[in-house]
């Protein structure tokens, strides 16, 4: 099945037509273009008050528009700055992708050197601070954290099998999961790695931050798979059910990872240790079944790992999963100190309990 990682159009429908608009002869049917001026008045000038975040793509604020309507405007970062009609193309791509979960692009701006992207705003924000912020975490029952992986997954799964070309999201992780005022979960981020050039991708640059996520095969080897998305989601199942981050620094202290923990209790048929202190009522069965099809979807084995849509199956029926196919996870190590590719090694989780011994070591070579 071919796949890539921008430019997608729904199955059914053309892109649409551009419309005349004053972006210096370029527009975008659909998506809005702000004035600069407009979003700085969103913003109160960019005011630090209105800061919401910084990611690797640039800084976000929170506006609000004339009519009252809030926004996020993602400032993005000096690199991005890529010609204006290249600009407008991934934008309009990006914003024909609709999905009640993904977050929706509202317009954007390129304005003199800005380029900035505005969106949806989100009430409850990113499921990192509901999950472990300091100060900002929220009471998620399990009926709430079921559906955040289930809505979560449906995303994915649209991303993966339903848009023609295929989008490969390349860094799903419980930061790009906002919520919405009823916790709906929406993927934010997704088509933004086009907009950068190839040799600063945000996730080579910023490696360390979000190696707990990131499939061994496309970290070692560069390999950009779907698969690669079902392993970041199998983590972020894990996170969501434990209330802890697969990059806290708890995991590096004692040298294992949420996944190698995971592993473990599964293989003691322990696996309620896992479950997140703060969730004190949770149908068991149904807990236990949704950490096995996190295993299932991180094995060391990208062909073993299930599509998006059979994941959804998995997970919301309840169905007997076939254990005597699931193998052992993978996952890489940052055994340098240093966040460079040359000195990441790629584990798999051994079958006995106690070593968990290295399969290959790999140099990579930059993309
Ligand atoms: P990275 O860029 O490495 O993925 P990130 O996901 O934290 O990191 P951003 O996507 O730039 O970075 O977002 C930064 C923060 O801004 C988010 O964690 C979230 O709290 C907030 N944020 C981003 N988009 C929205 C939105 N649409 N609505 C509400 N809050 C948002």
């Amino acid at each position: 099945m071919t796949c890539c990682f921008f430019g997608a159009r729904k199955k059914s429908g053309d892109l649409v037509h551009h419309d005349t608009s004053d972006t210096g002869g370029e527009s975008i049917a659909n998506t809005k273009n702000f004035s600069f001026n407009e979003l700085r008045l969103a913003t109160n000038s960019f005011n630090q008050s209105n800061k919401i975040g910084r990611g690797g793509f640039g800084t976000v604020y929170k506006g609000t528009l004339k009519k009252g309507k809030e926004i996020a405007v993602k400032t993005l970062a000096a690199e991005s700055r890529q010609g204006l009609r290249e600009f407008l193309t991934e934008i309009e791509t990006i914003s024909n992708v609709k999905h009640p979960n993904l977050v929706e692009i509202i317009g954007c701006c390129a304005d003199g050197n800005n380029r900035i992207l505005v969106y949806e705003y989100l009430e409850n924000r990113s499921l990192d601070r509901a999950l472990f912020g300091s100060g900002t975490r929220i009471k998620l029952e399990w009926g709430k954290r079921a559906t955040i992986c289930l809505g979560t997954a449906q995303g994915i799964a649209y991303l993966h099998e339903e848009l023609v070309p295929h989008i490969v999201h390349r860094d799903i992780k419980a930061s790009n999961i906002l919520l919405d005022k009823n916790y709906t979960p929406k993927i934010g981020d997704f088509g933004l790695a086009k907009l950068f050039p190839d040799n600063i991708t945000h996730i080579s640059t910023k490696i360390a931050g979000t190696t707990g996520y990131l499939a061994p095969e496309y970290v070692l080897g560069g390999q950009l798979t779907m698969k690669a998305d079902v392993y970041s989601f199998g983590v972020l199942i894990l996170e969501i059910v434990s209330g802890r981050s697969s990059s806290s620094s708890i995991w590096q202290s004692d040298k294992k990872s949420l996944l190698e923990w995971a592993w473990r209790l599964y293989q003691e048929e322990k696996l309620l240790e896992l479950v997140d202190e703060e969730l004190d009522d949770f149908p068991e069965k149904e807990v236990v079944r949704y950490i096995k099809v996190a295993l299932f979807c991180t094995q060391a084995n990208s062909n073993r790992r299930p599509m998006m849509s059979q994941v959804i199956e998995m997970l919301s029926r309840n169905i007997q999963l076939n254990e005597k196919e699931l193998t052992p996870p993978g996952f890489f190590e940052d055994y340098g100190g240093e966040s460079t590719r040359s000195k990441l090694k790629l584990s798999e989780c051994s079958t006995s309990q106690q070593s968990f011994p290295p399969l290959t070591i790999t140099q990579v070579t930059p993309r």
